[in-house]
């Protein structure tokens, strides 16, 4: 074959979702699945969301606003930043694509965890950049070893925070104080997915202070995860008018579709659903944390919609054996897996499920 692809592409493997419902009736001949394996949120999105997707439908022969100014100025009145430091993008997955491609050049060194979202890793290699991978500490981030990584040719440091798969988090003291001994030229993402579902008090609840404070943090948020809206693809990222200026030039022209536009605004005002969905979300948590323990299975303390833990088993046999009974989860590597937090009917199920796989 004479056609010639970029090198960095070579070693690259896609991306691997959360296995669909669809494909486990099929495979197995089952009509009932319970999906909680992409952190989704078990409470669906806000009404208010869906009556403004409605309203869009007259509209979608049209392009949606490029420059997505509604959005961008309801996200910066209802967090106290200026417009100007809002960039909306197609899910925050997007946005980490365009942050690697604004930033990173070959041979650029790029520090994150070792286990955590997988696409930052990914986007670094398919720019050139080189990895410079940090194990975990007891499960969370190892900031101290993180910091003692950075060099010259770091570009970029990735935080997820509280982490994906983990569902481990560190302090605004810790943040604070690893911020202020990173050089301002190196920029450090800090990736807030599941901030809506934090329960600790000493989690930074409102980051936006990051900005005043740092010129050279990127703060990513989504509206996939509490807010529900995975389907629509849309987050957002905020920063310096600096930053965003260049993250505005490397996205696409049309990246946010006028149905997310819509919704996202709309879902954005709905205090109450985002309550609702951290109320089930905590009180799930509980049922799981006691089944666990009374299982005399590990779990990691988790402030997400998502659950760590130990089955003493090979992930990949008990992500089988549980999908011959209908109940998808995530297996993560030898005996750890991840499930995500859902209705008390499929918290229930599942707990009942695995008891039954591992006994
Ligand atoms: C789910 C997730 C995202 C991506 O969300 P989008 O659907 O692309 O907005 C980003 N970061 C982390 C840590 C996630 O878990």
């Amino acid at each position: 074959m004479n056609i010639k692809f970029r090198p960095e592409i070579k070693d690259l493997v896609p991306y691997k979702p959360g296995k669909p419902i669809e494909d486990v009736k099929r495979e197995y001949g089952l009509t009932e699945v319970t999906k909680l394996a992409s952190n989704e949120n078990p409470l669906g999105y806000s009404p208010k969301a869906k009556e403004a997707i409605e309203r869009c439908l007259e509209e979608l022969h049209l392009y949606p606003d490029g420059n997505i100014t509604d959005l961008k100025d309801a996200i910066a009145k209802r967090f106290g930043v200026k417009a100007s430091q809002v960039l909306p993008s197609s899910g925050s997955d997007e946005m980490v694509d365009i942050i690697s491609k604004t930033f990173i050049n070959p041979g650029d060194e790029v520090i994150l965890a070792d286990v955590t979202f997988p696409r930052y890793i990914q986007t670094c290699t398919m720019m050139g950049g080189t990895p410079v991978v940090v194990p975990l500490k007891d499960f969370a981030h190892d900031l101290d070893g993180m910091k003692a990584k950075i060099s010259e040719k770091t570009k970029l440091i990735w935080l997820c925070n509280p982490n994906n798969p983990t569902g481990t988090m560190f302090s605004e003291d810790a943040l604070n104080s690893f911020l202020d001994s990173v050089p301002s030229h190196v920029v450090v993402i800090y990736d807030e997915a599941y901030r809506e579902y934090v329960t600790r008090d000493d989690y930074p609840k409102d980051s936006t202070y990051l900005l005043d404070k740092y010129s050279n943090v990127i703060i990513m948020r989504t509206f996939s995860k509490a807010y529900g809206l995975a389907a629509l693809r849309v987050g957002y990222t905020m920063a310096s008018d600096e930053i965003i200026n260049n993250l505005n030039k490397v996205r696409g022209p049309f990246n946010v579709n006028t149905i997310a536009q819509s919704a996202a605004i709309a879902a954005l005002a709905d205090d109450e659903f985002i309550k609702e969905s951290y109320r089930v979300n905590a009180e799930g948590k509980e049922y799981l944390y006691k089944s666990f323990e009374e299982m005399g299975l590990w779990y990691a303390p988790s402030e997400t919609n998502h659950i760590f833990f130990d089955a003493k088993k090979d992930c990949q046999e008990l992500f089988t054996e549980l999908q011959k009974r209908g109940m998808i989860i995530r297996p993560m590597y030898g005996t750890y897996s991840r499930v995500s937090i859902g209705t008390m009917e499929q918290n229930e199920l599942f707990i009942k499920l695995l008891k039954e796989v591992l006994q």
